[in-house]
């Protein structure tokens, strides 16, 4: 009789717990371990929001799940996973004054002003994107073109390429800059006979940055849950926030508290600090139903190719005398990763220029030693390698956090830095793979669009939306759509400890998928298409969370 309630109860559980969704009638796809793609019909999902089951075509389906959804035949694939981005930063853009499709001063002037009615707090109006080329101005603006329309508020707008900022006079009242300021090294204030103009650039317009208020709590909640919007239109299931301060960090806590946090988001710290000040003495817990953690920390070896800040073996081929410089010496780099390894986290380094490179390389090799075991030391961006390099990677599990989307925006640049003879190891995804490199693929937004469609697109083609250049950059270097898939899944999810749960479709993972409105996986299909796909609905722990309308 025992035996019998027992066995009664545990049927009784099993069914009171197998509130399963069958989602049926898809033209499913996902990779499984080895790489290789796979298809299949329906989905069950377990209420735990993980896949209890990948059903084939050929299989029998679940008689009678508890709820069923119908696919309607369209694409569902796994979400995707961005291995470098910035989320705060993202959403932050988006909610500020953007003048990047004005076409004239005059239009730039009347959206200024309407932003400031919209907006009477905060006092600051920040914003981006303008252009006076295109504008057709024959002549910088001026703080006064800001203040005829914005009275008193200080207003602070950076150009379209970050490489200068226009201040209205209240701004610069603020910042303490008047006739007697100076410019930094590195920047220039333009002036209008004895005054500052209100165009700072480069180095100059920390003079203003630095009287920025941070943004209100209240303003960094709005910009979170439009960055997570973003994301989950783009396809993004998880993201990997590269970076975050303790007030990111926070942000992200009160969308957790407040359960409106829908993303996954592994994150790796702004530095020591920050790593100790957030998750103290190792990795944090999973938070939110496996919506947020801490895992590693994010140093910095170089700048960027762009203002020449990335380090480089040679000088600069358009700036002979110039090779940028170190963010740290060798023992100081390595003395911020050990911090990081001894507690557990794992290390991130940014490093874009080919003596950058080989500076991590060499701290990962004598680091290796003595932080022995599975510590997936990565490097991000890895854009300028030497070619002798290149086979480093491979010898401790050195992951290549890599940006399609870079290459086809930078290639020009990189050509123009570098010269043709130094692009051997330049962005060379195809070399990584063929040494065996872990390979994890994102978008760095918003420097880049956060759309990884476009990243695939870039990775399979080396060209951009134009279609340039032409048979693609360096194409010796071009992937195939499944590496470069596999590089935006289960490549993204292995960069970040999550292979075992995030990035495929199998029993046990993480019920993260998409419907798309297209078959990118289908014969025949170009990469354009591939580039214009457009998410339908975006689902993750088995729960719809995002659905274009
Ligand atoms: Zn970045």
């Amino acid at each position: 009789m025992k035996r019998f309630l027992a066995a009664l109860a545990a049927l009784l559980c099993a069914q009171s717990a197998s509130a399963d969704t069958l989602i049926d009638n898809v033209n499913g796809y996902t990779l499984d371990r080895s790489g290789s793609l796979v298809r299949f019909a329906a989905l069950l999902v377990d209420e735990d929001g993980t896949v209890k089951q990948l059903i084939l075509a050929k299989d029998k389906k679940p008689e009678r799940p508890t709820y069923r959804v119908d696919g309607r035949g369209r694409t569902l694939i796994p979400g995707l996973v961005d291995a470098h981005g910035h989320i705060m930063r993202l959403g932050l853009q988006a909610v500020q004054l953007d003048l990047s499709d004005t076409t004239t001063l005059e239009e730039a002037q009347s959206r200024i002003a309407a932003y400031a009615t919209a907006n009477p707090t905060p006092r600051w109006i920040v914003g981006f994107g303008w252009n006076q080329e295109k504008w057709g101005l024959g002549r910088l603006p001026t703080a006064a073109d800001i203040d005829a329309v914005a009275g008193d508020r200080p207003v602070w707008l950076e150009r379209i390429d970050n490489h200068a900022g226009w201040a209205s006079s209240a701004a610069m009242k603020e910042a303490g800059v008047g006739p007697g300021a100076t410019a930094p090294e590195g920047g220039r204030i333009e002036k209008a006979g004895k005054q500052p103009s209100g165009i700072f650039v480069d180095a100059a317009m920390a003079l203003i940055e630095k009287a920025v208020p941070p943004p209100l709590p209240r303003t960094s909640d709005q910009a979170f849950l439009r960055a997570q919007d973003i994301l989950l239109a783009s396809g993004l299931t998880t993201v990997e926030d590269m970076a975050t301060s303790v007030q990111d960090w926070l942000v992200m806590r009160r969308a957790g508290d407040r359960g409106v946090l829908n993303v996954r988001i592994i994150s790796y710290a702004a530095g020591n600090e920050t790593a100790l000040a957030v998750a103290g003495t190792g990795p944090s817990s999973w938070l939110y139903g496996n919506r947020l953690r801490m895992i590693g920390v994010k140093f910095y070896a170089d700048g960027a190719l762009g203002s020449r800040g990335a380090w480089l073996k040679q000088d600069y081929l358009d700036a002979p005398g110039q090779r940028g410089t170190p963010f740290h010496n060798d023992a100081e780099l390595k003395n911020l990763m050990s911090r990081a390894a001894m507690d557990g986290f794992q290390v991130a380094v940014h490093a874009i220029g080919d003596a950058a490179n080989r500076q991590v390389l060499d701290a990962i090799e004598e680091l290796a030693s003595t932080y022995s075991g599975d510590r997936r030391w990565r490097i991000e961006h890895a854009q300028i390698v030497d070619a002798a390099d290149l086979p480093r990677f491979a010898h401790n599990g050195t992951i290549a956090s890599m940006q399609p989307t870079h290459a086809t925006s930078d290639w020009q640049m990189a050509e123009a830095r570098l010269g043709p003879d130094r692009l051997g190891g330049a962005y060379a995804w195809a070399t990584m793979l063929a040494n065996h490199v872990p390979l994890a693929f994102g978008s760095d937004f918003p420097v880049e669009s956060p759309n990884p469609f476009a990243g695939l697109a870039a990775a399979i083609t080396r060209q951009d939306a134009q279609s340039q250049p032409p048979g693609g950059w360096l194409p010796g270097e071009k992937i195939s759509l499944l590496q470069a898939f596999g590089a935006f899944t289960r490549g993204a999810a292995y960069a970040a400890f999550e292979e075992t749960r995030l990035g495929t479709l199998e029993r046990g993972r993480m019920a993260d998928f998409l419907f798309i409105d297209r078959d990118i996986f289908a014969a025949g299909v170009t990469p354009q298409q591939i580039r214009g796909t457009q998410v339908l609905e975006t689902w993750v722990g088995g729960r719809k969370v995002w659905q274009r309308k």
